[in-house]
């Protein structure tokens, strides 16, 4: 650290992203990425033209890429925004509502914190119920914005719909986001509530369902207002936040909409062998909405079975937060990917004299 950083980032802990390894050996189930290739229709997108025109600046609004969101939820382009990723949605939103704070669970996406403590925002942090479950309930009488993420991570469990309405309708005078980064994968869209609040905002990524975590795009849908708002700082910040050619690789998946549905019918698919032969194995998994599962063994800690699965070159992620320390996030691959995880597993189990 230099003598030159600002005394309020000193003590400041920074978010630590699941690893990144170079490319080779490893089966990477740690950072929730699709296991399938983009649309092919993304890889014609992006033409000889497009890498001409990257001499000029890129489109502010991100048209293309905003047009075919709406289009593709039946809303209108002034109801959305696209962002370098949802996380950059995620953190102008903090920036834009959080005036008076920010409320969430206590076992959610690791960020929020984050984002709290680098903008100066006070938090209120809900626990979650024993089963992992959030409480609506909890959101009630509260002064903050709420973010809510929909299903959850890392647990994987989905709020009902009327768990969501209950949180937007007990907080009239403050913004409520619901961050729906695995809604393809289960659970019920808070899109179905846009129009009869105004203190709705929903915030999605292509990282997960759409094949495109390293092309950085997200997007947030809302009320007209709150996507002016959130433009307002945007164009504070970073105006030319979508490059053109994540603009074209979005719009361009977004547009294909059955090879989508094949890549999320089959992680779904995956996801539930994975979970069957998890809890098979005398896991317990918690019931996933998600493209992972969240699960632990009462007879192996998380950091032993995470070192086990590293020496099989199998990469996932656990958290040593509280109550979740013997917990792992299985990120789902393909069929073949989940048979052979299962399989090591076993053999782990066995090694380990629980089988
Ligand atoms: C992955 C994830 C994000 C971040 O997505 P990007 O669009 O890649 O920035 C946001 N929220 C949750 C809950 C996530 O799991």
């Amino acid at each position: 650290m230099s003598r030159f950083l600002k005394a309020a980032y000193r003590p400041m802990k920074e978010y630590v992203p699941g690893l990144q390894p170079p490319k080779g050996r490893l089966l990477k189930l740690n950072t929730n990425e699709s296991p399938y290739p983009p649309s092919p229709m993304v890889k014609r997108a992006i033409d000889a033209k497009l890498i001409d025109d990257l001499r000029l600046y890129n489109d502010l609004e991100a048209r293309d890429l905003t047009d075919a969101i709406a289009e593709f939820h039946g809303v209108e382009p002034t109801q959305v925004v696209a962002g370098n990723g949802s996380d950059e949605l995620l953190a102008l939103s903090m920036l834009a509502f959080g005036e008076s704070g920010a409320t969430f669970a206590d076992i959610t996406y690791g960020f929020y914190p984050v984002w709290a403590e680098l903008f100066g925002l006070s938090t209120r942090i809900c626990p979650l119920k024993d089963d992992f479950a959030i409480d609506p309930g909890d959101y009630a009488g509260n002064d903050k914005m709420v973010i809510i993420a929909n299903p959850n991570a890392p647990t994987g469990i989905a709020l009902p719909l009327s768990g969501i309405r209950a949180i937007v309708q007990a907080n009239p005078d403050r913004v409520v986001l619901v961050d729906e980064a695995y809604i393809d994968f289960g659970g019920e869209s808070a899109l179905n509530l846009l129009g009869q609040y105004d203190n709705l905002l929903i915030v999605r990524t292509f990282s997960k369902s759409r094949s495109l975590a390293g092309a950085r795009v997200g997007y947030a849908i809302g009320p007209v207002e709150l996507i002016k708002d959130l433009n307002k700082i945007r164009f504070s910040f970073h105006p030319y936040n979508v490059n053109s050619l994540s603009i074209a690789a979005g719009a361009a998946a977004m547009d294909d909409k059955s090879y989508f549905e094949a890549c999320v019918r089959k992680i779904i698919e995956a996801r539930e062998f994975a979970a069957a032969k998890l809890t098979e194995l005398g896991f317990q998994a918690l019931p996933s909405s998600t493209n992972f599962v969240f699960a632990r063994h009462p007879g192996i800690s998380g950091e032993s079975y995470l070192n086990r699965l590293l020496e099989r070159e199998i990469l996932i992620r656990r958290f040593s937060t509280p109550r979740i320390e013997d917990f792992a996030r299985i990120s789902i691959g393909t069929m073949s990917q989940m048979e052979k995880f299962i399989e090591v597993t076993r053999e782990i189990l066995v090694e380990e004299g629980l089988l």
